[in-house]
Order: C-alpha cells, then structure tokens, then sequence
C-alpha cells in the first residue's frame, strides 16, 4: 500500500514553504515547461487521462471541469480555488497552503495555461491564521522573483493571485456560494444551471478546484498520466490524503493509493482503536458522509469504493467513533452544526433542520416518542433532492445514516428516556 508522498513529504517542516527550498526540489520546472512547450488540450488531455478526480468532496474528473471552459471567448476566464476547508473531519488543505503553498501556485499556473486563464483566487477559510500568512508570503515571494505576474518565468505568460480570506461560514466551501462570497455578497448558493464553468465569478467562465486537487497538477505532468494513474485505482489515479480523527491511538494526515482500505487505514496507519477500544462507527467522508458499521470497512478508500457501501469519500475526513459514543448524542452533534450552517433560502433545508435537531434534542431530554425515530428518516428523505445546494442532502444523510444502522438505540432512548450507551439522558 505504500505510495509516494508526492504532497506530505514535507508536512512539518520549517522551511518547505520558502521559494528557495521549493526551487531547490525542481519547484515550477513543470510550470515552466508546460507554459512554454505545451498545448493546452495537451494539458487537459493528460489530467484527464490521469483520472485526477476532486477533491474537496464531490470527487468530479478534474480534466473534464476543465475541458468545460469555453474556448477563444471574449470573457476573461478565472480561476477560484476552493481553499475554505470546513468539512468537520477534515483537515488536509490546511497542511498543504502551510508546507506546500508554492506546489499550489504550481498546480494553478499549469491550470491557467490549459484553460487561459490569467487571473486567480484562492479563497480561504477566515480562521485559518497561519496557512492564510504562508499562502500570502507564497504569492508575494512569487511576484517578486518573477513566479507570477505579468510575464512568467519570462514566457510571456501573464498571471496574477490574489489571497482572499474567507468570512467563516461553512457554506462558502460550495463553489457557487465561494462565488457569492469573492464577490463580495453573502454566501447564499446559487441555482444551476447556469454552471460556474459558463458563467461564474462576475459572470465569467470560472474554474473551481479544491487546494489538493491543484496540488497534484504538477505531479501528474511530471510523472506522466500513466505513472499518475498507476498510484491509484482503475477509477481515481495518484494518492490521495485522507484524515483520520476520533477514538485512534494516531490521528492524523496519511498520504496513500485510494486502494487502501479503510480497515487498513484504521489499524495499520492510525495505529488502531484506541486503549484496545472496540470499534463502532466511522464516517468515511467528512462529516455528511452517511455512517458505516464495523463491517463495512474492508471497502476500498476510492470514490467508487465508498459507493459500494452507500456511503462516499467525499473529503476523505474519517471519523471513528468507539463504543463509548451515544449514537443519539452524536446525531446531535451532528444535526446541530447543519442547522446552524443552514443558509436559509431553502424550506426543506432550513425548516428540516431545525426540526430534526428539535426532536433530537427532545430525545435527549427523555421525552422522546415512539414515532420520533421514524420521522427524523421521514424528514431527512424528504430534504435530499430538494435544495438549491448539497447543503440539505449533507444534513439528511447522516441523519438517515444512523437512524438506519443504530435504530436500536434511537428507539431505546425514545423509549426509556435515556441512553443506551450511557444509561443517562442528556438534555434538560
Ligand atoms: Fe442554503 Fe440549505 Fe438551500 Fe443550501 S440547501 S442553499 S444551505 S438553504
């Protein structure tokens, strides 16, 4: 299972996020070369026979969103990457704008000259202090010794960054509402079509990448497409970054082929169950992946892989829960953050969450129904494919997720007015 660290070798490091140690590892080589000898399609071709797949969540083939970017328009095309990593779980962007910011300006230069776009955003999530510092020494060092700019690398190639710190909402992570936000409007998703690639940031063709899917870029031209391919899976090529969070005895950052499985990942990579724990739940994808149960985890770690299970990879953020957890008290958790999150302009969305939240709670209280369980699927079924944005399904999911795999202990609480994990109600 062992694959190059082609983004984390450096992770930890005081100096890699410096030009001069970047340049010292062949750093904008392939920027380059790509600007001076390649032909655009050439680029999109080969990112897509890499099968790059995104990877902030949706898991989209990066070198088609590309290819979807309308060719010799009148309209300046741009270029936004997703860089507002607030997925709960998550936690890879982060390390790659703070140890690897430069690898990220590579990746968007190669972008830029296979779409023909010459000016870049980066938004950022608000809280994200030091990442948001590096990212801005990045681009500043870059514009000084002729890494961006107006001609770069002297290929006559024009290309201009700008770092743009988000304001701390969730819902600016989905690319129409990051649009919104760079605007400078409120971060309320807009309705598709017309899709961000026709008509995005100012009503112009627009690119939106997340910060690990544009990392890669330069590895994919530089190893080839095949060699890309080789380090993953028949469906999704190069490594991929998944976290690992919860009751394991080490969490963290592990870079490895997307053939992994996520047993393997739990006990060979993140050391296992923590305290010899036993094992009873992981959420595989960030937090609105739908859960898996303990015998569901030899599924391989690739988009297709979760599928499988019906479950997703999405942001590759593993939450591993052990016996000690209230599946009702994490459901809580849980719906309490979409509730908060929710950006309003949806019914089902707005409405549904609030109630699904408010009859958790009155679980917790121990006045918990006996339909109660059966309406929070009901409500959650009804939220999914009704929404402006993934917001409203990213709520519903968890919430049919465990009702599904942990009714037991839904209905037991409802029942007896308290836990079954705990003996012990929650709320007042
Ligand atoms: Fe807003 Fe929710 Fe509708 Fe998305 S689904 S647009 S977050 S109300």
């Amino acid at each position: 299972m062992s694959a190059p660290k082609l983004l984390s070798a450096n992770f930890g490091s005081e100096v890699s996020h410096r030009l001069d140690h970047y340049l010292e590892r062949g750093g904008y080589d392939e920027a380059r070369r790509v600007i001076a000898e390649v032909e655009p399609e050439q680029v999109i071709d080969q990112v897509k026979r890499a099968k790059l797949r995104g990877c902030g969540g949706a898991g989209f083939p990066t070198g088609m969103k590309w290819s979807f970017i309308p060719k010799g328009g009148d309209k300046p095309v741009y270029l936004a990457v997703n860089a507002d990593e607030g997925e709960p779980g998550t936690f890879k962007d982060k390390y790659i704008l703070t140890y690897e910011p430069h690898m990220l300006l590579e990746g968007m230069l190669i972008c830029g000259k296979a779409v023909g776009c010459h000016k870049a955003y980066i938004y950022v999530r608000g809280e994200f202090d030091l990442p948001i510092e590096r990212m801005e020494q990045a681009v500043a060092e870059a514009y000084e010794r002729g890494y961006l700019g107006a001609d770069v690398m002297g290929t006559g190639f024009p290309f201009d960054v700008v770092v743009h710190r988000g304001g701390g909402a969730y819902i600016c992570g989905e690319e129409t509402a990051l649009l919104e936000s760079l605007e400078g409007k409120p971060g309320h998703p807009r309705l598709k079509p017309p899709f961000p690639a026709l008509v995005g940031l100012h009503g112009c063709p627009t690119v939106i990448n997340n910060v690990e899917t544009l990392a890669l870029v330069p590895h994919i031209t530089r190893l080839g497409a095949d060699a890309f391919l080789k380090l993953g899976v028949e469906s999704q090529g190069g490594t991929k970054l998944y976290c690992v969070s919860g009751h394991v005895n080490r969490p963290g950052i592990f870079e490895l082929s997307p053939s992994v499985t996520l047993r393997a990942l739990i006990d060979d990579y993140a050391g296992g169950m923590r305290d010899g724990a036993k094992l009873k739940a992981v959420i595989p994808g960030g937090l609105s992946a739908p859960v898996l149960r303990p015998d569901e985890l030899d599924t391989e770690g690739s988009f297709e892989g979760l599928k499988q299970v019906n479950s997703m990879l999405g942001s590759a953020g593993l939450i591993v829960m052990d016996e000690s957890v209230c599946m009702v008290e994490a459901m809580h958790t849980i719906i309490q953050f979409y509730a908060h999150e929710s950006c309003g302009q949806c019914t089902p969305c707005r409405e549904g969450t609030g109630w699904m939240r408010r009859i958790v709670e009155r679980i917790l209280a121990g006045h918990g129904r006996a339909e109660d369980t059966a309406n929070l699927d009901s409500i959650a079924r009804k939220i999914t494919g009704t929404t402006i944005c993934p917001l409203g399904d990213a709520a519903a999911w968890p919430v049919m997720g465990f009702v599904e795999k942990f009714r037991d202990e839904f209905e037991y609480f409802c029942k007896n007015g308290r836990s079954m994990v705990s003996g012990e109600k929650v709320g007042a």
